[in-house]
């Protein structure tokens, strides 16, 4: 039992690792979101989680909590709109304290360090105070924690941007569904994509605001906000690499 993943120890083995708080806990936290209809409805979630897990091999000093699956309702500007059947999404204040519970309950072992990894957009203020409260609760117990929170993408480059992007790069925020995404599950479970399905679009464009209800009119039908056609397992393993190297780097 060789596992990073905290799932797969038996307790007595977890127990001996984080005792004496010197381990780094991982956290992947996702969402449940469609993708278009070439892709699965979860690579928000698959995608920090096989990050993390390739992070905590290379440290052999962290290991990775089973993902936050739920996240915070897509947005039709950044995940295509809380609308679309099969997107499942919780309350900000639901995803908030459910992460402030999960850190408060790896304290409870002896944990003190955590890296949260996000890989769905909307999620991130709300992390910020489940991060912010969980460390001013220890604190008041004469606990310090660390808490670092990072989403993936921030760790790609513009010299890699370039080589993904080859025609121009929309920016991240029309990414939703595109070759981004598209291109790291083709590396890392193509057999949760269908390229024969994928819709080949120009990237949306919106206005500078937003409208409740949303209007799913603004949405392409496919609910990818960009193309996929141009996404390859190549271009994935580009962009995993570099995160994987930035991101055990920095916090190993
Ligand atoms: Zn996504
Ligand atoms: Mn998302």
């Amino acid at each position: 039992m060789n596992s990073v993943k905290i799932a797969e120890m038996d307790w007595v083995s977890y127990r001996d690792r984080v005792k004496h708080g010197r381990c780094k806990i991982v956290m992947p936290v996702g969402a449940i979101e469609q993708h278009g209809p070439h892709m699965s409805l979860n690579p928000d979630v698959l995608i920090p989680e096989h990050i993390a897990c390739r992070v905590a091999e290379r440290s052999g000093n962290m290991l990775v909590a089973p993902p936050i699956a739920y996240g915070y309702k897509s947005q039709v500007k950044s995940g295509g709109g809380n609308f679309f059947p099969g997107t499942t999404c919780v309350s900000g204040r639901s995803l908030e304290e459910y992460a402030y519970d999960v850190i408060l309950a790896f304290m409870e072992h002896g944990n003190r360090e955590f890296i949260v990894i996000n890989g769905h957009y909307e999620n991130s203020m709300f992390l910020v105070e489940a991060a912010d409260r969980a460390v001013k609760h220890a604190r008041l117990a004469g606990i310090e924690l660390k808490v670092v929170l990072l989403s993936y993408w921030d760790f790609i480059s513009e010299a890699t941007v370039g080589k993904v992007f080859p025609e121009g790069f929309s920016g991240w925020a029309v990414e939703h569904g595109g070759v981004l995404e598209t291109s790291i599950m083709l590396k890392i479970h193509p057999e949760l994509v269908d390229m024969s399905r994928a819709v080949d679009i120009p990237p949306a464009e919106f206005p500078p605001y937003d409208v409740f209800p949303p209007d799913p009119s603004w949405v392409p039908e496919s609910g990818t906000l960009s193309s996929p056609s141009k996404a390859t397992a190549e271009k994935g393993e580009w962009i995993l690499d570099e995160c994987i190297e930035k991101i055990a780097k920095t916090f190993s």
